[in-house]
């Protein structure tokens, strides 16, 4: 019998695979009373639980390649320290003796007792150091009660479909690198940076599923479809057939779209169109390469503080920016200040900060910055140092007035100065843009654009703080919508601002690599867009197949039309869909 489950694809493609399950759900660690004489099994028990967790992560480690980035790795080199302290080691050992009770009961006692201990520390940053706790915690506690295939043992997770409650961006980028071809949450928005990081590695990928039924077994072959959002399981030979000759059909568009690579991106009309890339990781740089793109448009930098216990000093960073600039020979790159907070994991990293009650509404982005310039400051000193090796941008997320954006080019003045007297070159003239994605930075766009060289429409957040529907929260996923007259008059807005003060205005959002949305954006004069390396193709052939000239009325209409519903019909028909 076929089950199928609907869910937001956040992905497009189609992967086929087998089932894997990463989540088991919480262990319910209830204690049981060990008579004496078998204490010393329970021990046994125990050591070989952390020995088989040790085993289990140094085959995740042995098996992530070489090449990738560090920020993968680290976490699972803390998870494997820990596993080498006594207070998770020796302790719960001692607890089972003294109260005569279960290894999970031990293990479980420890856990609150270390959790109570980071509670008290007065570092914020090593308080939230409990989260690794847990996840290593959790990972014994599994092995205790006999759900030892969390990983695979020898064969790797390639071609599997992963299911999980919720991923986190690191961790959607480590099943990546592990070869798994899609995944499917049961929460989660198409906004997420999750989602955005499916999409920029190619990964298919459906949220929001609000469960997954328990009648589909690990290892049964499933259909995802990402721009479905539909996942089959307990399919026929026929539609296993006609999936995968779909599947082949979007490869051999794939393909077919490589031929424009080279080509520039001028519309018919003769308007030429920047188009650059948005990367996260280290190897988009080499996609965004590959695709053509005209440099990188937006590099969010939060993903090298990801996925460790440490944050990375300057020369690290700059380390990193100087490779990301090689890579890119020769090419410029938009460097974005520091966007921690909200759903990237502000938890592990924000330097002194309760858990905000609403994180999108909270310190995050410049906010954080300029709260912990301790955090801001090697990073604005890495960005300059690294200008003076190519053609570098800075770019500030999170603007929502002209006074937060002084206080920042402040810094940045007193930070050259600091550079000139430590000798270390940078160039004086590095271009310095903003993020206008709060609906105040849009409305008065034009104080940002006198005192900026560039501005960039970061559509993910306008939406969000526009329509007040959190990115991440499916229960809000139907009200998000590009299209809607309140969105679209902002962006006409910051377009129009930007040139009239004759600066440049780009987009970064999701919004400008949806092909669907390209005409539309044409017609309201956007000649810069930085998008996924994964639909730069797509987006370049709609930009060749336009004539600006020719949808300009139409989409004049769209901007003046107050009732979303009448913006569809009126999209249809500058043929804002992408060629078959
Ligand atoms: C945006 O908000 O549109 C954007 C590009 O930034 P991020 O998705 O990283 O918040
Ligand atoms: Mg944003």
């Amino acid at each position: 019998m076929t089950i199928s489950i609907s869910g937001t694809g956040i992905s497009r493609g189609i992967a086929i695979g087998s089932v894997h399950r990463l989540e088991k759900g919480e262990v319910d660690a209830c204690q049981t009373a060990i008579p004496e004489h078998l204490i010393e099994d329970e021990i046994a028990r125990f050591r070989q639980a952390i020995n088989t967790a040790r085993q289990q992560l140094k085959s995740i480690r042995n098996r992530i390649p070489a090449t990738t980035p560090a920020d993968i790795t680290d976490f699972i080199d803390t998870h494997l320290l820990m596993l080498e302290d006594s207070l998770l080691t020796a302790t719960p050992i001692e607890l089972i003796r003294e109260h005569q009770c279960n290894a999970e009961w031990a293990l479980k006692i420890q856990r609150d007792a270390l959790a109570r201990v980071f509670d008290e520390m007065d570092d914020a940053y090593l308080r939230t150091r409990v989260d690794d706790v847990d996840h290593v915690v959790k990972r014994i506690h599994r092995i205790l009660v006999g759900q030892t295939c969390e990983e695979p043992e020898d064969g790797d997770l390639q071609e599997c479909i992963v299911f999980a409650h919720d991923l986190t961006p690191a961790e959607a980028a480590l099943l990546h690198h592990q070869g798994v071809a899609g995944f499917v949450t049961e929460s989660g928005g198409p906004l997420s940076h999750t989602a955005i990081l499916a999409r920029s590695l190619g990964m298919p990928a459906i949220v929001g599923t609000h469960g997954i039924p328990y009648q589909i077994r690990d290892g049964e072959t499933v259909i995802l479809d990402g721009a479905e959002g539909l996942l089959l399981a307990g399919v026929d030979n026929m539609t296993l057939a006609k999936y995968r000759a779909r599947q082949q059909q979007q490869q051999q568009r794939a393909c077919n779209l490589k031929r424009l690579t080279n080509e520039p991106a001028v519309t018919i009309d003769g308007v030429p169109i920047q188009l650059l890339a948005n990367v996260e990781l280290q190897e988009d740089v080499e996609a965004a390469r590959i695709a053509g793109a005209d440099g990188v448009g937006l590099y969010r930098t939060e993903f090298l503080f990801m996925n460790r216990s440490d944050i990375p000093g300057e020369e690290e960073q700059l380390q990193q920016y100087l490779d990301i600039l090689n890579a890119l020979q020769g090419l410029p790159i938009t460097i974005r200040t520091l966007d921690l907070g909200a759903d990237k994991n502000v938890s592990s990293h924000a330097s002194g900060e309760r858990i905000s009650p609403n994180p999108a509404l909270g310190l995050r982005a410049v906010r954080l910055c300029l709260k912990h310039k301790e955090l801001f400051r090697p990073q604005l000193r890495a960005i300059l140092r690294a200008s003076a090796s190519g053609p570098v941008r800075m770019m500030i997320p999170m603007l929502s007035s002209a006074r937060e954006l002084d206080e920042v080019l402040e810094l940045l003045a007193v930070v050259k100065q600091e550079l000139n007297q430590d000798g270390l070159a940078f160039n004086e003239n590095m271009p310095v843009g903003g993020m206008i994605e709060i609906p105040a930075a849009a409305l008065t766009a034009d104080l940002f654009a006198r005192k900026l060289d560039f501005l960039s429409i970061g559509t993910n957040d306008l939406i969000q703080y526009t329509l007040a529907i959190d990115r991440t929260d499916d229960a809000v996923t139907y009200l998000y919508d590009p299209l809607h007259p309140a969105v679209l008059r902002l962006i006409k807005l910051i377009i129009s601002a930007g040139r009239a003060n004759g600066v440049p205005v780009a987009m970064c959002g999701e919004m400008a690599g949806d092909p669907r949305y390209t005409r539309l954006l044409l017609g309201m004069g956007l000649e810069d867009f930085s998008v996924q390396p994964t639909s730069l193709l797509e987006v370049k052939d709609m930009i060749k197949r336009s004539d600006i000239a020719s949808i300009k009325a139409t989409v004049d209409r769209i901007l003046q039309q107050d009732d979303p519903a009448a913006i569809l019909p009126l999209m249809a028909t500058i043929g804002a869909t992408p060629a078959a």
